[in-house]
């Protein structure tokens, strides 16, 4: 079967010369060479500051969270955070596993980010958080975003785990928001097997964060705050370094996979429209057919010639049971309903893409 998206596999001498420094020092976790190393090298091809390393990119919400005084059970009231209907089901349920309330406002029907127009309607007295999505690597409008923000004296947490190496307006587009969190999944683009990063505004919320990773502990006998066990270890950095050292190549052999398909398919169906000042990772394809019936039979064909495209993401969260009962979101339920992602990764072969495409044409009778 080919898959949506093939994990990344580095060179195995190089790793293999990584771990056998790990072997030699005979340290395996707690900010290890390997992560600060990574730590380092990340903040400086990502053009970014207060970055810190995590075990993936759930706790790194997580921690995002915490830091920021979003789940802080200690103030009153219960919270509530303004989030995305269109993501993985993680932006939605690490709020919620944390107690607080994701309450879901609509998208753009183009860009398929937060619609900001939608978030202001969607606030409460408890509101204390935003929390967007950078989807499938396209950037948020990070300036309406931020201002409404600033009127209502909310934090905003991007789940940037889309958007790595992502540029807006020529810089990172990691530095907006109170913080941005990465996911290191073996799926990403980039990825150390599982792990993740937290990028924060502020120095001390980072140095806040580097405790809190560690179980709270500053000291052989002292625990200063409420922690939790966060930290990335060594072996998932070694993968990161292997893997960072090829993230440009990676790249454009994503890039000519994703062109491909764009000058097959782009003038028939409906893409994401880019934000204004986008520079791309070409991370996902996603297609968008005209009725759910397509997608189903669309899926069910590239099956039968051993491919796996995917409904991503679908169903739209708000429809949840378990993230509690929500208002319907038409947007985002009906995009939910009719979008597929098809295969991407450094070594589709030529050949599978054209059968991808041949199959998608038919359909379409294009
Ligand atoms: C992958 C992903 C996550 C979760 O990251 P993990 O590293 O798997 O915990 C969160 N949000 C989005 C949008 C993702 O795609």
């Amino acid at each position: 079967m080919i898959p949506v998206t093939k994990p990344y596999l580095p060179n195995r001498k190089k790793l293999e010369k990584l771990l056998d420094g790990i072997y030699s020092r005979h340290w395996l976790t707690n900010n290890g060479q390997l992560v600060q190393e990574l730590t380092a090298r990340l903040e400086e091809y990502l053009e970014v500051d207060n970055l810190l390393l995590v075990a993936n990119g759930t706790l790194a919400l997580q921690i995002a969270y915490r830091v920021l005084g979003v789940s802080d059970s200690s103030k009153t009231g219960s919270p509530e955070a303004i989030t995305t209907p269109f993501s993985f089901i993680a932006t939605a349920s690490s709020l919620k596993w944390d107690g607080v309330k994701p309450v879901f406002v609509d998208i753009d029907p183009l860009t398929w980010c937060l619609d900001p127009k939608n978030i202001v309607p969607g606030l409460t007295a408890n509101t204390r958080a935003i929390v967007p999505v950078h989807v499938f690597g396209n950037a948020c409008d990070v300036e309406s975003i931020g201002a409404i923000a600033q009127e209502h004296g909310l934090k905003v947490i991007y789940d940037a785990s889309h958007a790595f190496g992502v540029k807006y307006k020529g810089e990172s587009l990691l530095k907006h928001g109170d913080a941005s969190t990465l996911s290191f999944h073996a799926t990403k683009l980039f990825h150390t097997g599982e792990g993740g990063a937290i990028v924060f505004k502020r120095k001390e919320d980072l140095e806040r964060a580097k405790k809190m990773i560690n179980f709270g502990i500053t000291g052989p006998e002292t625990i200063e705050e409420l922690g939790i066990n966060a930290k990335m270890n060594e072996l998932q950095a070694a993968m990161g370094l292997c893997v960072l050292d090829e993230v440009e190549e990676n790249l454009k052999l994503r890039a000519d996979v994703w062109q491909r398909y764009e000058e097959a398919l782009g003038m028939y169906m409906q893409l994401q429209a880019k934000s204004h000042g986008l520079d791309y990772n070409f991370a996902y394809f996603p297609v968008v057919f005209d009725r759910e019936e397509h997608v189903v039979h669309i899926a069910a064909k590239l099956k039968e010639s051993g491919v796996l495209a995917r409904r991503y993401f679908y169903p739209s969260l708000e429809s949840l049971e378990c993230l509690g009962a929500q208002v319907d979101q038409p947007v985002s339920r009906d995009l939910a309903s009719r979008i597929l992602c098809l295969p991407i990764f450094y070594s589709l072969p030529d050949s599978v893409q054209a059968v991808i495409i041949a199959l998608i044409r038919a359909e379409l009778r294009v």
